[in-house]
This record gives C-alpha cells, sequence and structure tokens, in this order.
C-alpha cells in the first residue's frame, strides 16, 4: 500500500485493495470477502454450506457509555451479526465473543450485557460456544457468528437482473433519527420508539428465510450502512443499476415526526443513515403479489422502491419533485 492514509480511500477503498491481494483456489470456498458472510461447503451431498459472519462493535464509535444500557448493547452485538445471516436466509447457529474491556468498568455493567446477549442467543436459538477477554482502554465487543444453510437457497448480493423489482423490509432512517436524538437532547420523551430501533435493532431472520427458502429474490443485502450505501454494494457486485423512487421510501410516522428537528430534507436519514438492519432484495416482477402475501402474513411490511437498470445508468433517485438526482455521496462510512 502506498503513502496516503486511510482518510482518503475511505472503509470500502480499504476493504477493496483488501480484496484485490486475496485469491483462493479452495474448491469450498462458495464466498469470501464481499457479501455480507462467508459461504464454505461443507463436504457431503454439496448441499450444506457453513455461513460465517464478524461484526465489532467500539464505544466512542458504535456505542456511548452516556446513554448506552448494557442489556441493550449485548442484544446488538449479536443482532447485528444475525441480521448478517438473515440477509443471507441462512439458519444461525453458534457464536463465540471477544471483548475489551477497561479495569475500572463494573461487574454489573459485564453481567447485564451478558444477560442482554443470552436473552438474544435464547431468542434465536444460537448457542455461545468461545471467545476472548482482553484488557482495553475503551469497549471493544467483537462477535463471530456460524450459521448454515442450503447452497441453493442462500441469497447474495450479485443475482440482481435488469427489470427486477427492487424491495425493502420496514422503515427507513428510524434508528439513525433515534441516535441524532439521543446525541441532541439525550431520552426525548415521545421519541422512544427511534431510540429504540437505534439501542435494540432485530435482525429479519424469518423475512430472509423465507424469502430464500421460496426463492422469491435474485439478490439480498441487509441494510446496516444506509439504503445508498447498500444499495451500491448489491448493484456493484450484481453489475447493474437502479432507479429508486424517493416518495416511495417507508417512513414511520414517528420519523416524519422528527426528522424536521434535524434536517430540511425529509428523506435524508432515510436514504443514507445507517443501522436499519432491514432487508434490501430484488426479484422479478412476476412475484410480485407472492411478495405482497408473504409480508401480510408476516406481518412485516414489504415496499418496492425501485428498479434494476442496465449497469451503466448507475445509481438514480427520482426527488420526490420528480428531479433525477445521481447522488456522489452516499452516506457514512469509517475513516472518511
Ligand atoms: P457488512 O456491513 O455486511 O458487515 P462489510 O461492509 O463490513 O459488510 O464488509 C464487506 C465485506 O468485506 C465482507 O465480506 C467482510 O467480511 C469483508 N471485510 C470487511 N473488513 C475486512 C477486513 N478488515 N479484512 C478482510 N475482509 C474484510
Ligand atoms: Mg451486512
Amino acid at each position: 500500500m502506498t503513502g496516503k492514509v486511510l482518510q482518503e480511500i475511505g472503509e470500502f477503498g480499504l476493504i477493496h485493495r483488501i480484496r484485490k491481494g486475496i485469491t483462493s483456489s479452495d474448491p469450498a470456498l462458495v464466498q469470501g470477502i464481499g457479501d455480507d458472510v462467508a459461504v464454505l461447503e461443507m463436504g457431503g451431498m454439496g448441499t450444506k454450506t457453513l455461513l460465517v459472519t464478524t461484526d465489532i462493535l467500539i464505544e466512542g464509535i458504535h456505542f456511548n457509555l452516556s446513554w448506552t444500557d448494557p442489556y441493550q448493547l449485548g442484544r446488538k452485538a449479536l443482532a447485528v451479526n444475525l441480521s448478517d445471516i438473515a440477509s443471507m436466509g441462512g439458519i444461525p447457529k453458534y457464536f463465540l465473543i471477544s471483548i475489551g474491556l477497561p479495569k475500572n468498568l463494573s461487574l454489573s455493567f459485564v453481567s447485564s450485557f451478558y444477560r442482554g446477549l443470552k436473552k438474544e442467543a435464547k431468542r434465536f436459538r444460537v448457542e455461545l460456544i468461545g471467545g476472548d477477554t482482553s484488557l482495553s482502554q475503551k469497549i471493544v465487543i467483537n462477535i463471530c457468528l456460524l450459521g448454515e444453510g442450503r447452497k441453493k437457497d442462500l441469497l447474495f448480493r450479485r443475482g440482481a437482473r435488469v427489470g427486477d423489482d427492487l424491495f425493502v423490509s420496514g422503515t427507513l432512517g428510524d434508528a439513525a433519527l433515534g441516535l441524532r436524538i439521543l446525541q441532541k437532547e439525550g431520552k426525548a420523551k415521545g421519541a422512544e420508539g427511534l431510540i429504540q430501533k437505534h439501542l435494540s435493532p432485530c435482525a429479519r431472520l424469518e423475512l430472509g428465510q423465507a424469502i430464500a427458502k421460496h426463492h422469491w429474490a435474485t439478490a439480498m443485502i441487509d441494510v446496516s450502512d444506509g439504503l445508498l450505501i447498500d444499495t451500491s454494494h448489491l448493484l456493484q457486485e450484481s453489475g447493474v443499476g437502479v432507479r429508486i423512487w424517493e416518495d416511495q421510501i417507508p417512513l414511520s410516522r414517528l420519523y416524519q415526526k422528527w426528522i424536521r428537528y434535524f434536517s430540511k430534507d425529509l428523506f435524508q436519514l432515510a436514504l443514507s443513515g445507517g443501522e436499519d438492519y432491514e432487508l434490501l432484495f430484488t426479484a422479478p416482477p412476476e412475484l410480485r403479489k407472492r411478495i405482497s402475501a408473504l409480508a401480510r402474513s408476516l406481518r412485516i411490511p414489504i415496499t418496492r422502491i425501485g428498479e434494476i437498470l442496465p449497469i451503466k445508468e448507475g445509481l438514480h433517485i427520482i426527488k420526490k419533485d420528480g428531479k433525477d438526482d445521481s447522488p456522489s455521496r452516499l452516506g457514512f462510512e469509517h475513516f472518511k
């Protein structure tokens, strides 16, 4: 690597460089760097795969002790990993957790954290099988989650085709708005629903597994960094472009009420704010009715927000006023 600093290339530029330097001829490796989880064939009939994903949470970057409840932090540390398995349509099974902790941290913080972790683990039937512990100046939490899935059912970031619809589950921007509210005024009255989305997200496992099992999508990713960034990852891996209709982006009532205190643009955080952990997927138009029926049966909103275009079109947003925009800055990226 050259004399440049990380800020110049950003998180995704760095991952791109790391990825370029890695080659593998291992036939068991179905997916290495470049998707939400790594996928390995487990042998046997060649149908079962091992899924592996890891995510890190760092004090001061991903959470702040002045408003973080350790119980919720435990749940969230696992939830963000579960979301990556959800985006493949896989089944989470086991996890390891490594923690770096300052020596003056109270034992009650650690036990609440583990209570939250165990609660989330029980809910999604995953088992803690190990980890590592170290002294650290700031709290650092890293989970490595293992799962399984049938190779022919799994959904990757690659796979979207020109003419497919683009769908998203739930509503967007709530978690990012909840964080802004916490930063500006703490636990503001009436904003609990938004704050909750930031502090205690819920992985869409059931939805991801249903879409994968029925083969009702061509590509899928979870929205962890923001709609535009995660859409751009899906486009890049699939080699396609997209047109997103801004006025179709699903917004919660609370979001619509609170966003005006933070931005003149109603859609700003729904487009660029992270941590929604919703699923973003593409599917051919003939599946629209089935996808609506699935949304009704699981009681999860699923909204058609765009259409997949040829790669040369890039990423377009049709703004509320009808203007066609190709945004240059997509959202938050580490180091930038
Ligand atoms: P997600 O937001 O779904 O967790 P990321 O954007 O963090 O995905 O990562 C994208 C891809 O890059 C994944 O395949 C991930 O495993 C890989 N990746 C991220 N950071 C590194 C790293 N430091 N070294 C190698 N691979 C990495
Ligand atoms: Mg992901």
